[in-house]
């Protein structure tokens, strides 16, 4: 079984109302057997947020094999070039520096890839079989617990509708965007 671990909590931009605009995505670290994987490591004030986070985790940059892109959203990648020797794992493929690979749905034992169109045309999701059941990863499906309503940026209400709907289907725990994790009400 999988391992999944938040390792800086996201806001959203409007969290703040007495401050300029400022975002930051919720950045994950799944560990599967060998493989490390950071999910969106986004915007920070300070890189420095991500290596302590690793850090009480008994990592370094180093050690992290993959970093996962859920969509090209600068808030969700910006930091990426942080893990010089990850490969990346985005919508159109597994990257390897300047080489490029397509992946499998099921990409190991515990960790399938997902696209969930919606809030973006190239978005994709992992979800991941663990001790407490499945939590699905899902950058902006959702931004929050069931937040927002209606996506202000969805590039498609429709998919982004049909995407939810699909992960509320085959997940317990939800990672998402911008918050904490939540449990799927069933
Ligand atoms: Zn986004």
């Amino acid at each position: 079984m999988a391992e999944v671990k938040i390792l800086v909590e996201g806001f959203a931009s409007g969290d703040f109302s007495d401050e300029e605009e400022r975002t930051r995505a919720t950045i994950t670290l799944i560990e599967d057997g060998d493989i490390k994987i950071v999910v969106d490591p986004g915007v920070l004030k300070s890189q420095d947020i991500l290596i302590s986070a690793l850090e009480r985790n008994g990592l370094s940059v180093n050690d992290i094999d993959i970093v996962c892109i859920t969509h090209s959203h600068i808030n969700h990648y910006r930091n990426i070039g942080m893990f010089p020797e990850a490969k990346t794992l985005e919508f159109y493929g597994l990257w390897d520096k300047e080489s490029v690979e397509d992946w499998n749905e099921n990409f190991s034992e515990d960790i399938k890839i997902i696209k969930t169109p919606g809030h973006d045309k190239s978005s994709i999701s992992l979800l991941v079989k663990t001790k407490n059941g499945s939590v699905a990863v899902v950058g902006d499906l959702f931004w929050k617990e069931n937040y927002p309503e209606k996506d202000p940026y969805a590039d498609s209400p429709e998919k982004l509708e049909e995407s939810r709907n699909k992960i509320l289907e085959i997940s317990d725990w939800i990672i998402p965007g911008h918050g904490k994790i939540f449990k799927v009400k069933k």
